[in-house]
């Protein structure tokens, strides 16, 4: 239930946010007892101490994780177990939604809109959909002739590390740990050090639900030290990362320096929003151009930054999308009527800044945007015209609210520059005629693509990138699964009678 602007800054005047770490069921502090701070972004002010946590913490959360997993109270627990106690972490969720969703606007500066659409709706779909898939996963008997039986089982992977990002802590927390608990892995998570505090709720949630001690861990750090050492550590079987392409791809070094284990990387993207001729330009079509760049304030890896124009359109499309983005509101995420909260942090809004100077170094046209008087790191919905395929606004991800308009002649061309880039995670296609849009969907070279309408899909769809975007791993859909499973091949002797 939505809730007004004062009952939600009632809720943040009573929260005392928890920064300890969790480790083997207990809230504790990083060895070495340091710790740094959170802040809220829309305000500058300081929520809360978060423990600092380095290896030694890594490793005694390693610990707990292999011990419990040996033991087998999770991991060999009935499947129907483990599937009740992922349903209470879901119910748990839904009955904490405005806490939670008011700390996850405190720690982002993410509206409390969108807060509360991901908390109440998202996560606890998400521990819901994968505890029903529990009981659900089968292995195969393979063709033998009569002398052998050939079992094809899964197993869980063993301990399961993840290393998340800011711009949908939560969210993303439930994307890695829901699958990952359901098969019967025990976990050691470590959240983006600006946003650690609603995923550390969430430990105290999974222990009251009956997550038995050491199946999840928490151990919230920068990613020089907490980071770098999940992906090192020799006892963690499989590493989940969503963030930047360039830290995914040290993932996969470290995972090279040291035991090999499996990596799902889930990076970054410059994504085309594709709009044919023949499309029908409508509100709605405005609408999914306006929230495909602009959802999140553009902090999305899915956010669709190029948006290619068929030329006959791009009078119309241009008038009518910069009356909708001067219709956004700027301003406190905890107010119901805010459209779009603050960048989060002072050094991300000047990285954003920078690509918007470039932008008119380089030739664009500024239509609207490009800063804002606010205090905290508030950036106005940008638009630039004119944008050249080969401008730096073009081809890197800004991750901030600034939307290229890049008209186009025919619809190779179109196809052309929309593969043109190292990414290849989204994209969308506007057009009346379903053999075209298909094509194109069927060309592009990205993990997505959504036609007539902006989507990343729902949890039953696989997500994930094509090209620096992502390893073949997916999150979400049955496909989660298999970042956390192994495959076992059991193969008997036997005596044709
Ligand atoms: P980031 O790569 O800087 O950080 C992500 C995580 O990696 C954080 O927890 C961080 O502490 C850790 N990290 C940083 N340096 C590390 C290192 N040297 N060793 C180990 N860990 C390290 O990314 P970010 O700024 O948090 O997030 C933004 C990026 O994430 C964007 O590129 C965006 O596109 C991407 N993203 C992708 C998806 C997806 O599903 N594909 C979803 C959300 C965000």
């Amino acid at each position: 239930m939505t809730l007004s602007h004062a009952e939600y800054q009632a809720i943040a005047n009573k929260l005392r946010p928890n920064g300890q770490a969790f480790i083997d069921g207990k809230f504790c502090d990083a060895s070495d007892g340091e710790t740094f701070q959170t802040t809220n972004p829309a305000t500058g002010q300081v929520l809360c101490s978060v423990a600092h946590c380095k290896a030694a913490d890594v490793d005694r959360a390693v610990t707990a994780a292999r011990r419990a997993f040996n033991a087998g109270v999770w991991s060999r627990a009935e499947p129907e177990a483990r599937k009740e106690v992922l349903l209470k972490i879901a119910d748990l969720v839904r009955d904490h939604t405005h806490e939670l969703a008011v700390l996850e606007s405190l720690d982002t500066g993410k509206t409390i809109n969108d807060c509360m659409d991901e908390i109440g709706g998202e996560v606890p779909k998400f521990f819901q959909w994968y505890a029903e898939l529990a009981d659900k996963v089968f292995g195969k008997i393979a063709p033998t002739g009569p002398e052998a039986l050939a079992l094809i089982t899964k197993e869980p992977a063993g301990i399961a590390g993840a290393v998340l990002p800011w711009n949908f802590p939560l969210v993303m927390a439930a994307w890695k740990i829901a699958p990952s608990l359901a098969v019967g892995c025990s976990a050691v998570i470590k959240p983006a050090e600006q946003t650690p505090l609603s995923t550390i709720f969430l430990a105290e949630l999974m222990q009251k639900a009956g997550v038995p001690d050491g199946v999840v861990n928490i151990v919230p750090g920068f990613g020089e030290t907490a980071g770098k050492a999940i992906g090192l550590h020799n006892d963690i079987d499989t590493v989940s990362f969503t963030g930047s392409t360039e830290v995914g791809r040290m993932f996969m070094r470290y995972s090279g320096d040291s035991n090999l284990k499996g990596v799902g990387l889930e990076m970054g993207g410059k994504s085309p929003f594709i709009v044919l001729e023949d499309a029908l330009l409508n509100d709605d079509l405005i609408e999914h151009a306006a929230m495909s760049a602009f959802w999140n304030g553009g902090q999305n890896c899915s956010a669709n930054m190029r948006q290619l124009i068929a030329a006959p359109l791009v009078e119309d499309f241009t008038g009518r999308i910069m009356d909708r983005v001067k219709s956004f509101k700027l301003g406190d995420p905890l107010d119901p009527d805010t459209d779009i909260g603050s960048m989060i942090t002072k050094d991300h809004k000047d990285m954003v800044m920078n690509y918007i100077q470039s932008g008119i170094d380089d030739g664009a046209r500024l239509l609207t945007g490009g800063g804002s008087d606010l205090p905290g790191y508030f950036i106005e919905p940008t638009v630039f015209q004119g944008v050249a395929p080969d401008m730096k606004i073009a081809r890197e991800e800004i991750f901030g609210p600034v939307l290229g308009i890049m008209p186009f002649k025919t619809a190779d061309e179109a196809l052309r520059v929309a593969s043109d880039t190292d990414y290849g995670l989204h994209a969308t296609v506007f057009s009346q005629d379903i053999d075209r849009a298909l094509h194109m969907a069927r060309s592009l070279p990205c993990g997505t693509v959504s036609v007539n309408g902006f989507s990343e899909g729902d949890i039953k769809t696989p997500f994930g990138g094509y090209k620096q975007s992502g390893s073949l791993a997916r999150d979400n859909g049955t496909e989660a699964l298999d970042q956390y499973l192994q495959t076992k091949t059991i193969w008997i002797q036997t005596r044709a009678m």
